[in-house]
Parts: C-alpha cells; sequence; structure tokens
C-alpha cells in the first residue's frame, strides 16, 4: 500500500498522476483539514473534496477544484440574497457540502462521512483526513488572525504573514487509520503541496510526526518549490514566515526528520548538491505537472524511488 500525504491543488495533481499507475486498492490519502470551515452553514473540507473528485475523476482541471463543467446558480442566487459570496461553490459541489453536513449532523465522524461520499462516487481508495477533530489553521496578519480561506481566497494572500499556527493540534489525534496506514505503508509520498498550510497542519497532529520518523517505508516527497519561488500559491510567504528558506533547502528542513528522498526540478541541480540536510537525498527531474502525461510521468519517478517493486508488477498503467 502507498501513503500519501496531501493539500488540493498540487496534491491532487500529484494524486492524478499516482492514480493512472496503481490499483485504485494500493492507495491510501491522508488529507490535510485545517482548510475546513463554515460556509453558508455548511462543513466544507476543501483539500478533502479535490482528492475525492480527482479519485471519482470529477475534478475540474482548468480551476483545480470543485466539479469539472460545473454550474454556479447557487452562488449567483446567493450574492442576490446579499449573502457573502467569496468562496465559490458549484452546484453539484454543493451536494456535497450538503450530504457531509447532514452526516456530521447525524453524529458520523468526518472520516466516516468522508468514506461514504467517496463510496458514492465508487472510489476505491481510502481517503483519511489527518483528524476527525478540529484543526484549524490560523494566518496571523497585520489585518488580523484570518482562517486559511480568508487569507487565501478572500483576501488573496495579499497580507504580509506574521505567523501560522494550527488550533486545536495540540489536543487533537489522528483519524482512526492515519498511524497505522503510515507504520504498515510500502512507501509513504509527501505530495508536491504547501510545506506550511497544507502538509503542516498533518504533521501538528500528534502521533503523526512520530509515525513518519519510525516506519519502515522509505519517505519521498516531491518538491512545490521551483528555485526560490513556489510553482503557485502563497507558499513562499508562509515559508518565510516560519523561518524556513524558499528553496529545496526549506523543503528538505520542514522534512528533515523523517525525509529519505526529495525530488526537486532540474533546475534545481546545483543546489541540489549543496544540500546536507539529515539524511535526505535529492534526486532531479522535471517537476512541472503541465497535463496528464507530466503528472504520470512525476508520480512514476516518485514511485520509482520509494518502492520500485509496486511498477514491475504487471498491468501498472490504469488509465
Ligand atoms: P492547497 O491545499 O490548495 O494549498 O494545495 P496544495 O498544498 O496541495 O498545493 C499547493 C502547492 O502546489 C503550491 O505550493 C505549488 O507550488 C504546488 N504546485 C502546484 N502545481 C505544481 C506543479 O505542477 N509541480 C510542482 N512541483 N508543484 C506544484
Amino acid at each position: 500500500m502507498i501513503v500519501v500525504l496531501t493539500g488540493g491543488t498540487g496534491g491532487a495533481k500529484f494524486v492524478d498522476g499516482l492514480r493512472r499507475l496503481l490499483p485504485a486498492e494500493e492507495l491510501t490519502i491522508i488529507v490535510n483539514t485545517g482548510d475546513d470551515h463554515e460556509w453558508w452553514g455548511l462543513y466544507v473540507s476543501p483539500d478533502v473534496d479535490s482528492i475525492v473528485y480527482v479519485l471519482a475523476d470529477l475534478l475540474s482541471s482548468e480551476r483545480g477544484w470543485g466539479v469539472r463543467g460545473d454550474t454556479f446558480h447557487c452562488l449567483q442566487a446567493m450574492k442576490e440574497l446579499g449573502e457573502e459570496a467569496w468562496f465559490s461553490v458549484g452546484d453539484r459541489d454543493l451536494a456535497t457540502h450538503l450530504l457531509r453536513t447532514q452526516l456530521l449532523s447525524r453524529g458520523q465522524t468526518l472520516s466516516e462521512a468522508t468514506s461514504y461520499i467517496a463510496e458514492k462516487l465508487d472510489v476505491r481508495s481510502r481517503i483519511l483526513p489527518m483528524s476527525d477533530m478540529r484543526v484549524e489553521t490560523r494566518i496571523d496578519t497585520p489585518a488580523g488572525d484570518l482562517s486559511f480561506e480568508e487569507y487565501f481566497v478572500k483576501r488573496w494572500y495579499q497580507d504580509p504573514v506574521n505567523s501560522v499556527r494550527f488550533s486545536g493540534a495540540s489536543e487533537a489525534e489522528p483519524a482512526p487509520g492515519v498511524v497505522d496506514a503510515i507504520a504498515s505503508a510500502q512507501a509513504v509520498l509527501i505530495a508536491p503541496s504547501n510545506p506550511v498550510t497544507s502538509i503542516g497542519p498533518i504533521l501538528a497532529v500528534p502521533g503523526v510526526r512520530e509515525a513518519l520518523q519510525t516506519t519502515p517505508a522509505k519517505v519521498v516527497a516531491v518538491s512545490p518549490i521551483i528555485g526560490s519561488a513556489a510553482v503557485s500559491g502563497p507558499a513562499a510567504n508562509l515559508m518565510t514566515a516560519q523561518g524556513l528558506p524558499v528553496s529545496i533547502a526549506g523543503i528538505a528542513k520542514a522534512y528533515e526528520d523523517f525525509l529519505d528522498i526529495l525530488i526537486a526540478d532540474d533546475s534545481d541541480s546545483a543546489a541540489a548538491r549543496d544540500i546536507n540536510i539529515g539524511g535526505v537525498t535529492v534526486h532531479c527531474t522535471d517537476i512541472m505537472m503541465r497535463d496528464t502525461e507530466d503528472k504520470r510521468r512525476i508520480a512514476r519517478a516518485a514511485l520509482a524511488l520509494a518502492c520500485p517493486e509496486i511498477l514491475s508488477e504487471p498491468a501498472a498503467e490504469f488509465r
């Protein structure tokens, strides 16, 4: 079994590559829930949804979130009713939030609600929210203490960042299956996700870091940083706020206590030679995922480094 730790954008692209190489049952995805928030009274879990949608082959690749071909009639109607409309929710996407909220209100945990929704969408990989308890990423800025979605979507990540914290993390427990999956994995892959606000919250759940440190499986990460910038999004500012250099060295540093191999871009090969952090080895290739072929190629590179035997099994191409 291959275990992936991920957020929702770079992570979903990487998972899209993996699902094309592995039988669905071989994949367990541990997903960030630090971005979860309440919207119009509904419980929204943006990264979980992106992973469910990509595995169900429903994710909009143009937007990178939400359902392909979705309409936005409800959003428009809410706008006309004078309600907040800065968080775009498509009409089909809304059904997911309605169903999840209903399941939670009937007493299901987030893991149970996620499994139920995934099963209804014919997803056969295991999707585990990092915790069933609320852990909220809070971004401290000169404009105030913001939730991740306020910082990222409402305010277009323009605010300077003083610090980032994961409210509730110290009392949280990993969701059922998370620690066991890491401990018994054939390989653990860290997606090219934001190290601070996507992988950071997962690592902040007590027990997860320790599981990564002690698993006998190789731990391989793909860098979301090329040169001194993120491929997209606010990772650079957030890394700086957390005292990490914005470079592949910063990624290696964030994961140094458990990482075996970092996959970096070819253009970082000089920087890769200078990295002497923990026991981390750097492997360079083209890590831009522009299309399906790139996603498949990078997923294959990660599997080849982490667990080559899984690729030598027959029929290793699925879609
Ligand atoms: P979020 O939950 O929406 O923040 O999504 P993630 O954390 O999973 O993904 C955001 C990260 O993906 C950013 O830091 C980007 O730099 C990275 N990213 C996006 N596209 C690519 C790509 O094609 N290649 C690589 N290596 N990283 C990417």
